[in-house]
């Protein structure tokens, strides 16, 4: 009952929808309520470039008597020449009604109810369009001091514009007709290399303080400038960050730091006050300098993950993490140490500490979070280079994880690059020449204490 009342409500907006064609748009403003269309035959956009499954539940969707539409980063990276990194459909049927026409489908997702249609690994989003919100709370939605907790409440593909984030991304591709329907003047801006928000960014920014991070995301991934009006308000409205979930924004932190962008992504964040939002123990370590030289480990590390996406080599979210909270986990452990811990009591210690910190901002599941520490926890370890424990630390199923960070740290000077050097080649060495090694170690190790007995070298310093 309740169900076809919406959707008769739904069907009345629609009715009253049309789009004006190409050319004919008048407002200057970032918000038009008349779309700009364009024709198949003036865009880059070709079927054969979308994902296979999506074409197909864009034409499922139509069959079964609804409006379909791709949206979003698919139609805005491929408008751009670049190959999206997932397909976004958006259409008029409810999220049940979704569900009928798809057997592989789930309805996920209590803030903002959408249905995955799943083909293997791949998930097609469908997204019924949304209600502006200025009629404020009515229906499913629900507001608090400004910021959108929920959003349930559904409405017209003109509302739904209204709702989404930046002019660039509410550029929809209609499966009816293969043109591409302009809301926001976002081609203009996606020709000019402009990232800008529909509507006021303080308001959109505080319904919503996730968007203060895709700002930075999409500018550092598309090489684009945020519009001036936009990226005012960013630092001010940083501390807003503190209220969103943990959990979310674990999420939005793979997505900054695994898209390719990463470094310059990082320096975007820490100009904007956003970094020390999200890692804040990390960012007051990075104040420091050590030994008089900027800290560079960060930096390199996610460098290093740019560089691995780029040669399509795995990166996993355990080492990203590890490289994001290292500096503070040092600092600390260092601390540790000279109060008199051992240093793989002072390691544990301190990632412990960091973690339960780091845990408000931004919570790290269990099953990266445990590897994450498996890897800190190995770094003293690589000192121990005489015996057996060489052989027993290269058995360990993190060992190659926790080697590479090992290679970072030298990079970055924390530790003798001859250390990293060593681990190297003992790698590539077989049984009874790694055995060697680590008895050359032991002399190498005795002969030099007995030159230098006071040695102050901390990081050369091995627990026995
Ligand atoms: P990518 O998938 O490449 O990261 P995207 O733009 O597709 O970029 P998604 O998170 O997949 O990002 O979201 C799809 C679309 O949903 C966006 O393009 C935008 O129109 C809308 N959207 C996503 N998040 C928000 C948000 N926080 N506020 C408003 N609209 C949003
Ligand atoms: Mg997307």
């Amino acid at each position: 009952m309740a169900l076809k009342r919406v959707t008769k409500w739904i069907q009345e907006k629609l009715s009253s929808a049309t789009g004006s064609v190409y050319g004919e748009r008048k407002s200057g403003s970032a918000i038009i309520n008349n779309p700009i269309i364009i024709p198949r035959s003036e865009h880059s956009i070709s079927r054969a470039n979308i994902s296979k499954n999506a074409v197909k539940v864009l034409y499922r969707l139509k069959n079964a008597g609804y409006d379909a539409y791709l949206v979003g980063g698919g139609v805005r990276d491929l408008l751009l020449g670049r190959e999206p990194k997932d397909f976004d459909v958006a259409t008029n049927a409810l999220p049940e009604q979704v569900k009928e026409v798809f057997s592989n489908c789930r309805l996920i997702g209590r803030r903002f109810r959408l249905a995955h249609v799943h083909f293997g690994r791949e998930i097609i989003e469908v997204a019924t369009f949304r209600s502006r919100t200025e009629q404020d709370e009515e229906g499913d939605r629900q507001i608090e001091n400004g910021m959108i907790l929920r959003d349930n409440v559904y409405g017209s593909i003109e509302e739904d514009a209204h709702r989404r984030d930046f002019t660039i991304n509410a550029l929809y591709y209609n499966i009816e007709d293969f043109s591409v329907w302009d809301y926001a003047n976002g081609m203009q801006d996606l020709r000019n290399g402009v990232l800008r928000l529909l509507g006021d960014p303080a308001l959109r920014y505080r319904e919503d303080p996730v968007r203060m991070l895709r700002a930075v995301r999409f500018a550092g991934k598309l090489g684009f400038i945020i519009d001036p009006v936009c990226e005012r308000p960013l630092s001010e409205m940083a501390h807003l960050l503190e209220e969103v979930p943990a959990a979310r924004l674990f999420e939005e932190v793979l997505k900054l730091f695994l898209g390719g962008a990463a470094l310059e992504t990082f320096e975007r964040l820490r100009h904007y006050n956003l970094f020390g939002q999200l890692f804040p123990a990390t960012e007051e370590a990075l104040a420091y300098e050590d030994h008089e030289f900027p800290i560079t480990f960060v930096n390199r590390g996610l460098e290093n993950t740019d560089v691995r996406l780029q040669e399509q080599k795995p990166v996993t979210p355990a080492f990203l993490f590890g490289v994001l909270l290292w500096e503070p986990v040092r600092r600390r452990a260092e601390r540790y140490e000279a109060e008199g811990l051992y240093p793989n009591q002072a390691i544990q210690e301190a990632a412990q500490e960091v973690l339960t910190e780091q845990a408000r901002r931004v919570s790290i599941p269990k099953r990266f979070s445990y590897p994450m520490r498996d890897i800190w926890h190995m770094q003293p370890r690589f000192l121990q280079r005489n015996g057996k424990r060489p052989q027993r630390l290269a058995t360990h199923p993190r060992f190659r994880a926790a080697y590479d960070f090992l290679l970072l740290r030298a990079e970055a000077g924390e530790v003798e690059q001859e250390l990293a050097d060593w681990w190297t080649r003992f790698q590539q060495q077989n049984g009874s020449e790694q055995r060697q090694m680590t008895e050359q170690s032991r002399r190498g190790r005795r002969g030099r204490r007995r030159r230098r007995p006071k040695s102050t070298d901390n990081q050369n310093q091995t627990q026995e």
